[in-house]
């Protein structure tokens, strides 16, 4: 065997990096997750290319101070959590602090943000991780976030990219589900400049479903609700004759976070038994809420 080395940081820093940024859907992911987190009301995605030319997430929540830009994108660098007692509690959906450090290591990132408030915003560019100063700009509230020619400097994960369009339904099932888990936030997406999807944040759980999944499927559903023990569950599910050909429009959500369950399913599912045809299945955009230190967030 030979000897055993520790690995360079930038190696370290890639091969990290790969494990939490997969495909563009991923990035979408983590920068709309940090939106949120930021308390924006409203959130644009744009994607060229399936997101291998260009991915930015616009938002207007609380901004980044000018002198924390920089440690943003370091690895391990969080506001979201201080003391391990914080990890029973945690509310936000990322926290990890790996996110930006991710992406940035495998892509060209520039990042435009003003704080509510500030009389002035900053903005930041990244290369491969590398970042040059920061400079005081105008921007609007708010954070805004481009990724350029992502995983060029990792050639392996750029040869498994699917085509482009794959990557952007991928993106665009991802927009659905965090469209649905936050009615009381209007999401907007544009797919090569053409706008895919637009919930109007009016906090209503009806009209997000109507944008964003269209109105046949909005007409097929009937409102429930139901709790007990701390567990709250409420939504839509469609109606027994509305059975759809597969699972595809099973939507549940977990102290709003989408999840695939066959437990879930199951239960739905149970709740149809012997009303609903053969071979159809139901419907559902339902939101689960527990109390935060009974999920493993992960
Ligand atoms: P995490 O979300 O796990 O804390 P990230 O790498 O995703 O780690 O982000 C690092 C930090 O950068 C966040 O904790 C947050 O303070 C800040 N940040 C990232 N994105 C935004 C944003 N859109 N608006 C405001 N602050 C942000
Ligand atoms: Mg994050």
């Amino acid at each position: 065997m030979p000897h055993i080395q520790q690995l360079p940081p930038h190696v370290a820093d890639l091969i990290a990096a790969g494990e939490v940024v997969e495909r563009p859907a991923s990035v979408v992911k983590e920068l709309v997750e940090n939106a949120l987190d930021a308390h924006s009301s409203a959130v644009v995605v744009e994607l060229r290319r399936g997101g291998m030319g260009l991915i930015r997430v616009t938002d207007n929540g609380c901004g980044i101070a000018p002198g924390e830009l920089p440690t943003a994108f370091l690895r391990h660098a969080t506001s979201k959590l201080r003391s391990p007692g914080d990890l029973g509690r945690i509310g936000t959906l990322g926290f990890r602090g790996e996110a930006l450090a991710a992406i940035s290591a495998v892509s060209r990132v520039e990042i435009r943000t003003r704080r509510q408030g500030d009389g002035a915003g900053a903005s930041l560019a990244l290369e491969g991780g590398v970042p040059g100063p920061v400079e005081e700009t105008g921007a609007p509230e708010g954070t805004t976030i481009l990724v350029r020619d992502l995983f060029y400097n990792t050639p392996a994960r750029l040869k498994f990219m699917k085509k482009d369009s794959a990557e952007t339904a991928a993106v665009a099932g991802l927009m659905q589900h965090l469209a649905l888990s936050r009615p009381d936030v209007s999401f907007r997406f544009l797919k090569d400049g053409t706008e895919a999807l637009h919930t109007p944040g009016d906090g209503r759980l009806d009209s997000a479903v109507y944008a964003a999944l269209g109105r046949d499927f909005a007409r097929s559903l009937l409102p429930v609700k139901g709790g007990g023990d701390g567990v709250q569950a409420a939504g839509f599910v469609t109606r027994p004759l509305q059975g759809r050909g597969s699972r595809a429009m099973q939507a549940f959500f977990v102290n709003g976070r989408f999840i695939k369950s066959q437990l879930l399913t199951a239960a739905l599912e149970e709740g149809y038994r012997n009303q609903i045809m053969k071979g159809r299945f139901p419907g559902c955009v339902l939101a689960v809420s527990l109390p935060a230190d009974q999920v493993d967030v992960n």
